[in-house]
């Protein structure tokens, strides 16, 4: 087992097409870390130098403690699955796993041992005469892990392997792979657009923007303190409510006013995350607030932390929890990084529209006892503790 490192690595293709950008990154030995980013961000290509299907431009790759910069896939000893699985359809279950170990001139006691155990782990040993087609897609997914384990390689490479599935087995692939990856402590670097995968599957994950690494940390610290704003709106759903608001001192407290109408008290805590909001007084924000940190207000909450009256546009019953769009004064944050993190034209054009209109409308995530019907007007008060702040020209967050 070992370490992947990329150290400033470039790849840059023959059209000129920078797909990735001075990249470095190191997988530690054991480690599960998920690569994540819209479609086009760079990921795969990541992910096909370190397996060796493409070349590098710049910077090196180290596997273990060799630079593989110049190394051929067979000499990597590494072992990727793919979103196709490709399986040989001809062979069976056993024969499927056994391949690259027969190549390998692996004895074949030997071969037939490590397909044994891993088809037990797995849960394939009753299928091992199958041949793919007879099996689900569920299963197929695990012959190809299974092909992977035999071979225990130096690390696993994953591009996308779930994506072929059904929602729920897609669930519970993910936590099998993630219980997998823990048992057999194997290097793993998985690439996914899937934001919900990438914050339920990996021990730390790393978000890509364009080529560019935005920021790489554990799923509860990305999404407690991203630091920018494309990394705000990318991880969590639904996202994060994003408006522009100005930050006023009033008699040396802090307010954050959306509107005549929303002006908000900023929790004395709000500031210990992003102490530099302090230097933003009387200028315009990015502020970011998550749906599950609003709450109705009742009499005991003091009116200057209260939202009055906000319109409800929409409730979504989900059982456990409702969605509650409202209107909101707060005019919508509109930036490149934005449009890049929704990855969907039509969401993006919906923003746009509320900026042309002045309005739009924020998502909060309550409890489904009581809750507000559509149509109805609310009182809602915001955890200001867990506002997040953002500079509106360069997106970093104001820490
Ligand atoms: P992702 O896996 O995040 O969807 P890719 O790594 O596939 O992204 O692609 C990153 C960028 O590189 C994209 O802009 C894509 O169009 C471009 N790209 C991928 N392969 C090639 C190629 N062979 N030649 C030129 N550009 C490519």
């Amino acid at each position: 087992m070992a370490k992947i490192e990329f150290d400033g690595v470039w790849k840059r293709y023959a059209d000129g097409t920078e797909a990735v950008k001075d990249l470095s990154l190191t997988i530690e030995d054991e480690e599960f870390v998920i690569l994540v980013g819209p479609s086009g961000c760079g990921k795969s290509t990541a992910l096909r130098m370190v397996a060796g299907l493409e070349t590098i431009s710049e910077g090196k790759l180290i596997i273990g403690d060799r630079v593989v910069n110049d190394l051929s896939p067979g000499e990597r000893d590494i072992a990727m699955v793919f979103q196709s699985y490709a399986l040989y359809p001809h062979m069976s279950v056993a024969d499927n796993m056994a391949f690259s170990l027969k190549m390998a001139k692996v004895p074949k006691d030997d071969i037939e041992q490590r397909v044994k155990k891993a088809a037990d782990m797995l849960g394939l040993t009753e299928y091992l005469h199958r041949k793919p087609k007879a099996l689900s897609g569920g299963q197929r997914q695990r012959v190809a892990m299974g092909r992977a384990i035999v071979r225990s390689p130096q690390a696993y490479l994953m591009d996308e392997p779930l994506s072929n599935l059904d929602a729920k087995l897609r669930v519970q692939m993910r936590a099998e792979i993630a219980g997998l990856q823990n048992r057999l402590g194997v290097t793993t670097l998985y690439v996914t657009h899937d934001q919900i995968e990438a914050m339920t599957m990996g021990d730390r994950v790393a978000v890509l923007k364009r080529g560019e690494l935005q920021q790489v940390a554990s799923p509860q610290d990305l999404y407690e303190h991203p630091d920018n704003l494309f990394v705000a709106g990318f991880i969590g759903s639904p996202a994060m409510n994003l408006g522009c608001g100005v930050i006023e001192d009033h008699d040396g407290r802090l307010f954050v006013s959306f509107g005549e109408h929303a002006v908000v008290r900023l929790a004395d805590a709000a500031l210990d995350h992003y102490p530099q909001v302090t230097e933003y007084v009387g200028r315009e924000v990015a502020v970011g607030m998550r749906p599950e940190h609003f709450f109705p207000a009742d009499d005991s909450v003091p009116e200057e932390n209260v939202m009055k009256q906000r319109d409800v546009h929409l409730v979504e019953l989900l059982g456990s929890e409702v969605l509650l769009h409202f209107g909101t004064e707060a005019k919508p944050v509109i930036t490149e990084d934005l449009r890049e993190a929704l990855d969907d034209a039509e969401a993006f054009a919906e923003l746009e529209q509320a900026a042309a209109s002045g309005r739009q409308q924020f998502v909060a995530r309550l409890e489904p006892y009581g809750a507000p019907k559509t149509g109805q007007t609310v009182d809602l008060a915001f955890k200001t503790e867990h506002m997040h702040f953002f500079d509106l020209e360069t997106g970093r967050a104001l820490r």
